[in-house]
């Protein structure tokens, strides 16, 4: 391996350190606890384990943990006024509703019910638009992690060719605003996307946000490129035992690892830094709540 590799979990060890710390100095100056409330609708065992994780994380940065556990059969109308209850509620200054909602909610709706100063998810529509128009706003977490480590790796990004593969309005197109407004070229590629492979070749930055275990190869990166590989896919692993996986990302690593110069692993990349940079959104918002300056290097 000839790639320098980027490791999310020391990476988001740190910026979970960092949030400690300005959690610390807002209950010492100003008596503020930063406060995440953490909505689930229905029993979606995988969801369960994120919403256990993030409430987990958000205690051990010091920060309060609101988790609102509600059944499957939930109405549209009480997932609603929940969120009211939480926008009005001056404890509270993150809110997430665990997405997929089931299907008789609205999901768009559910989003844009919450207040856009506590939608540290980022997905609410006048954050999607500040982001879009380079202003400031929540941003979505996956692909704040992703900008976070891409500064840390090479500094200024100022000029650099950026190809992200995948354009979902989670990851792929926050991701090409954020790499826009670090002044990078930024070119998004999908399904219908023609020679892939040359793009991706032309990439000083590549981004796979796909979903499609290893299907960027080591040869469609260019040599020295910075690959962030967001994808998470399991697959059978027979090697391990039968009916074992194993999870891989969407860039087949060791190929890619010969020629990138820096590159993160599936796992133990991105997937670390999306609650980290959730705790940082939450203490971002609860300082532009209460007039205070924002934690450096925890935003954009
Ligand atoms: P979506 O399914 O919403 O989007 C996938 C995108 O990939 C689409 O834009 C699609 O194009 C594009 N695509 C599909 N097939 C191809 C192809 N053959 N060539 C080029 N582009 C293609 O996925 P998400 O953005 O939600 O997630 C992407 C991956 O990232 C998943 O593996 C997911 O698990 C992972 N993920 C990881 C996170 C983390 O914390 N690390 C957080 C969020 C996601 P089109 O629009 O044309 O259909």
């Amino acid at each position: 391996m000839n790639a320098t590799l980027i490791d999310g979990k020391v990476f988001a060890a740190s910026i979970r350190e960092k949030v400690a710390a300005h959690v610390a100095r807002l209950q010492a100056e100003h008596g503020l606890t930063p406060g995440l409330a953490v909505v689930l609708v229905g029993e979606d065992p995988a969801s369960q384990v994120y919403v256990r994780n993030k409430g987990q994380q958000t205690k051990e940065v010091g920060m309060a943990s609101f988790e609102h556990r509600l059944a499957a059969e939930t109405s549209e109308a009480d997932l609603l006024a929940l969120i009211a209850r939480l926008n009005a509620d001056p404890a509270v200054h993150g809110i997430l509703v665990q997405l997929p909602v089931p299907d008789h909610i609205d999901e768009a709706k559910v989003i844009n019910a919450i207040a856009p100063e506590k939608d540290v998810d980022g997905f609410h529509i006048s954050n999607v638009g500040l982001l879009a128009t380079g202003q400031k706003s929540m941003v979505p977490c996956t692909p704040l992690g992703c900008l976070l480590m891409l500064r840390d790796t090479l500094g200024s990004l100022s000029g650099l060719n950026a190809v992200v593969v995948g354009r979902s309005n989670i990851v792929g197109k926050p991701m090409a605003q954020l790499l826009l407004k670090e002044s990078c070229t930024v070119t998004v590629a999908h399904s219908r996307t023609r020679d892939l492979a040359g793009l991706c070749r032309s990439a000083d930055i590549l981004v796979a946000a796909v979903g499609r275990p290893q299907m960027i190869p080591g040869d469609w990166v260019k040599p020295g490129a910075t690959v962030i590989d967001v994808g998470i896919n399991r697959i059978p692993a027979p090697e391990k035992g039968e009916g074992k996986t194993r999870l891989v990302g969407d860039v087949d690593f060791a190929g890619a690892a010969e020629v990138a110069g820096a590159i993160t692993p599936v796992p133990g990349g991105v997937g670390p830094m999306t609650i980290a940079c959730l705790l940082a959104n939450t203490v971002t918002a609860c300082c532009r709540a209460n007039d205070l300056p924002e934690p450096e290097g925890l935003t954009v």
